[in-house]
């Protein structure tokens, strides 16, 4: 009895020794469910809880990683404390066995004081690396790779709702979410990753491994974690994560062009409808270079002198070749670009809506060349503008070409109009008003690229046509694809009743001249008479075609 009672003294004071008294933080855990059930004055002080709060907390709710590691006798980990504030700690484990049930008494050392220098590496809010120390260990790491010949890939993710969620439920909730986010990143982190929060929902892993195959599974399984639902304040959220990977050393040797090429795939990721996870390309590159160095280098194109205009004949196919017509066609030639198709630049001038003064300008150049070659005494021929629908679909377009021409003292029969079929889909009360002015002022109306789009020949009514430019895709297997040899014999055969002038563009071999010819169609262009040519070249062209008078 007496033993008895000596034993619980010595056990009570070994406990009091042990566990209230001792002055490094003790807590006591259930391991089944990680709650905390019991804590020392050391670990009170430490968290800043209430010894009833702490007590009612879990080990997940202050532990940022490492809550799997609880049955490891000694790791270290990071620990919250009730002011947010982020501790490097080294945690020792005893576990013990009270009524069947195991818990853990964890004994909490507080590393900080000698890792000053590692918290300013950490981002406050999750613990992860921060912006700054990830890109130093980047650089390190790229340089250790340029002596090992070692890839990494860098993996960048965010969340597609995240702002939305900051915005309207607040940053106590998005807080939250971005510590999960960190929580399940962490449970996925090897020795070979290194993860950091670079800022708001961007976070950023580097991945010590050497096969594509293996950093495409790490994102993958990394993007599965952040799908599954996360339960904030009783509120389950699903989010949606996007992420772009670079690879080291084939998408770039530095830390700036190795995050920029992960952020362009990332860009891209996010246009995604499915899996929104992309791995970099040079094309991304370069489609992100159209989107934006493009138009800011087409803006000042026309001052600079970049843009000029080249001619292409159009000849009457019957009368053995006789040039009938111009084409103007656009050129571009940046410092920095070089030589820039049409078919890259004309698109984005009218997404930029660049295209309606450069549209205006191609008048005016052409009104100019029509008045040089006059005093010069070539044959006068009709020179074919393109216009986009972004043009006709101003509301003073054809009074603008009207006074032009009239300024210039031109004929309005000197110029013609090419459209496409995409005006169909352009807002077609104005575009027919501007047409029907056009027309009756004397211009004429061609339907360029006449089969590619989606008009009726009804349709075609409403735009008062004169002309229809067969597009080349029906020219280039015109000789052995009978589908398309249907398509031109049948527009051929209406022209008549249609009253309507045929063109056939794109036309390059002698076969398919002839070829034409025997259908009876009625004009042509192509490389088989001659390529867009500049200025002087179209000069020389029409002198030895005999379409000078003198
Ligand atoms: P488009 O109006 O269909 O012009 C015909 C295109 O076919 C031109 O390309 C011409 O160089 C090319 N071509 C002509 N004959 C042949 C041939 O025998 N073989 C091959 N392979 N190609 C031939 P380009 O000059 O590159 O122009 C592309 C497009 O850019 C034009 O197609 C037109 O839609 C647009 N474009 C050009 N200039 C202007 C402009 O001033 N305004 C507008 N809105 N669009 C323009
Ligand atoms: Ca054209
Ligand atoms: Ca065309």
């Amino acid at each position: 009895m007496a033993r008895n009672s000596v034993m619980v003294d010595i056990r009570e004071d070994i406990y009091h020794r042990l566990f209230e008294d001792y002055d490094s933080p003790v807590l006591l855990i259930n391991v089944e469910n990680g709650n905390i059930i019991e804590a020392n004055n050391a670990a009170v002080e430490f968290y800043g809880y209430s010894k009833e709060v702490l007590v009612s907390k879990s080990l997940k709710e202050i532990c940022l990683f490492g809550t799997s590691l609880i049955k490891d006798r000694h790791h270290q980990s990071l620990h919250r404390l009730a002011s947010n504030e982020i501790k490097e700690v080294e945690v020792h484990n005893l576990p013990i066995v009270l009524e069947g049930e195991v818990y853990i008494f964890s004994i909490v050392y507080d590393l900080s004081k000698h890792v000053e220098k590692e918290i300013k590496q950490r981002d406050y809010l999750t613990g992860l690396l921060n912006r700054k120390f990830f890109l130093e260990e980047t650089e390190t790491h790229i340089n250790y790779c340029k002596t090992s010949e070692e890839k990494f890939g860098l993996l960048l993710m965010d969340i597609n709702e995240f702002k939305d969620i900051n915005d309207s439920l607040g940053h106590n909730i998005g807080d939250k979410i971005l510590i999960e986010i960190s929580r399940r990143l962490l449970e996925l982190k090897t020795d070979k990753h290194l993860i950091a929060r670079l800022g708001a929902d961007d976070f950023a892993i580097l991945c010590k491994l050497q096969e594509d195959e293996e950093i495409l599974e790490y994102a993958k399984r990394a993007m599965a974690k952040m799908q599954m639902p996360f339960l904030i304040d009783n509120i389950t959220f699903h989010l949606t994560p996007n992420m772009g990977i670079s690879i080291y050393p084939q998408d770039g040797n530095n830390v700036e062009d190795i995050i920029r090429a992960a952020d362009i795939a990332l860009s891209k990721a996010k246009e995604q409808l499915g899996e929104r996870l992309c791995f970099y390309s040079v094309e991304m590159s370069n489609e992100l270079r159209n989107k934006i160095l493009y138009p800011n280098l087409l803006v000042n194109a026309i001052t600079n002198n970049e843009i000029s205009i080249c001619y292409q004949p159009i000849i009457d196919i019957e009368k053995d070749k006789k040039i009938v017509g111009l084409e103007a066609l656009l050129r571009w030639k940046n410092p920095i670009l070089g030589d820039v198709s049409p078919d890259i630049f004309i698109p984005l001038a009218e997404k930029t809506g660049q295209i309606v003064s450069i549209g205006y300008w191609v008048f005016e150049q052409v009104c100019k060349q029509i008045n040089d070659w006059n005093k010069k005494g070539y044959t006068p021929i009709p020179i074919s503008v393109n216009v986009s629908v972004k043009q006709l679909e101003q509301n003073g377009f054809s009074q603008s070409i009207i006074k032009l021409l009239k300024d210039y003292g031109i004929d309005s029969g000197r110029i013609e109009l090419e459209i496409t079929e995409s005006v169909s889909s352009g807002d077609i009360e104005i575009i027919v008003n501007n047409l029907r002015k056009l027309k009756f002022n004397g211009f004429k109306i061609l339907m360029d690229d006449f089969g590619t789009g989606f008009s009726s020949l009804g349709q075609l009514d409403l735009f008062e046509l004169d002309k229809l430019k067969i597009d080349k895709i029906f020219i280039d297997d015109i000789v052995n694809v009978t589908k398309r040899q249907n398509l031109v014999r049948s527009i051929i055969s209406m022209r008549k009743s249609l009253n309507l002038t045929v063109v056939a563009e794109g036309i390059e071999t002698k076969e398919q001249f002839y070829y034409l010819k025997d259908l009876g169609c009625d004009l042509g262009q192509g490389y088989y008479f001659s390529k867009p040519l500049s200025t002087d070249a179209i000069e020389s062209f029409l002198e030895s075609q005999n379409m000078i008078e003198n």
